[in-house]
């Protein structure tokens, strides 16, 4: 290594070959390390890693001169917990966490440290300009449209990058590799050791999803996706886009499986194994979890119709947000309805309880 880092430094970036070997070192045998009283406290730490992932809790402090190595080996069994929860949206908010992290590590640290970092992951902090395929290929989940190629200044085939962006592009590098790096492949013997650690992570996570979203409400949903599903009611052969962007709608706001294919059941050219197929591609099982377009990309796809007040008075800028807005909306109504259905039945039952004891008094 051309540059020299200690266990206080591989503990900012756990994610380099060097702090791996450590880790390889240090555990050689996952199975033992798991159960041993070591074992169990960087359990415990990896679980509150993946809760502040889950959480998006991207606060962090510099206490890596406790126990620098707990923190490598915390992120070695975090990895392995969510690579047996099988739930890819999981592996996104932890790579995420981690390349936050990263980033919040440096933007104090040495420049030859800084450097070594970035080459580490393939990015040159030094170099103003990027090779148009790689830069392509390092942007398509960052949303802000200034990424995009055609606001970029772009010349003979390379896109000019200002300093402050390179510290950008690396962050979302470093989480990028390491998505791709997940699921790792668990054995089914560590994952059941590691089994009450994935149930309480799961248990969170659904949480979470039913807090974000609640209970599926499809009267919510927004027009766009209602008239993808009409479309299919209706046997209308729908373009691949509005089946994407209905299915990773679906997804995205807790609907299992299931759920989701039984939409797809009211086409009349329904085909089990075929939308299966499709729904569990997107859905993650292809290593690559979808998420539903918004909705400036919903209108270039010409799918973004029936644009109600609610779309219009609110600025929605994506059918999750119009769908999170019209929710809240309806379970809030719901539940006056309920407590002024209530408060209707007690005092009719009170009257019928005057009206009889007054009858006996008779
Ligand atoms: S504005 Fe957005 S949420 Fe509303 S219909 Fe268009 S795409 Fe859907």
């Amino acid at each position: 290594m051309p540059v020299e880092f200690d266990k206080k430094d591989l503990a900012k970036y756990p994610f380099l070959k060097e702090a791996q070997s450590l880790v390889n070192d240090r555990a050689y045998s996952v199975e033992n390390f798991i159960k041993s009283e070591f074992g169990k406290k960087i359990s415990a730490k990896a679980i509150s890693r993946i809760n502040s992932a889950l959480n998006n809790n991207y606060i962090f402090e510099d206490d890596r001169q406790d126990n620098p190595e707990a923190e490598i080996l915390s992120y070695a069994i975090s990895r392995l917990v969510v690579s047996c929860m099988k739930e890819r949206q999981m592996n996104d908010k932890l790579c995420r966490y981690e390349s936050e992290r990263a980033a919040f590590f440096l933007q104090t640290e040495k420049p030859e440290k800084k450097d070594y970092v970035a080459i580490s992951m393939g990015i040159d902090l030094e170099s103003r300009r990027i090779k148009v395929p790689d830069y392509i290929e390092l942007v398509p989940n960052l949303r802000d449209a200034r990424w995009q190629l055609v606001n970029r200044d772009v010349n003979e085939g390379y896109v000019s990058i200002k300093r402050e962006e390179s510290e950008e592009l690396l962050k979302e590098r470093i989480r990028s590799v390491l998505h791709k790096q997940l699921p790792l492949p668990v054995g089914d013997s560590i994952c059941s050791l590691l089994q009450s650690m994935v149930g309480e992570i799961s248990r969170a996570y659904q949480e979470k999803l039913m807090e974000q979203f609640g209970e599926v409400n499809e009267s919510a949903f927004p027009p766009c996706m209602k008239a993808i599903i009409n479309a299919v009611s209706a046997g209308t052969n729908i373009p691949h886009t509005a089946r994407f962007s209905l299915t990773a709608f679906m997804h995205t706001i807790g609907m299992d499986t299931t759920g989701i294919v039984e939409v797809y059941t009211r086409a009349p050219d329904f085909d089990v194994d075929k939308t299966l197929y499709q729904v569990e591609h997107i859905s993650g099982r292809s290593g690559t979890e979808y998420t539903p377009p918004g909705c400036a990309t919903m209108k270039t796809y010409g799918l973004c119709v029936n644009a109600d007040s609610l779309c219009k008075n609110k600025n929605i800028a994506h059918p999750l947000s119009y769908y999170k807005i019209k929710k809240k909306k309806e379970d809030s109504f719901k539940k006056t309805v309920e407590s002024e259905t209530n408060k209707n039945r007690t005092e009719v039952l009170t009257k019928k309880n005057n009206h009889k004891d007054s009858s006996v008094e008779k």
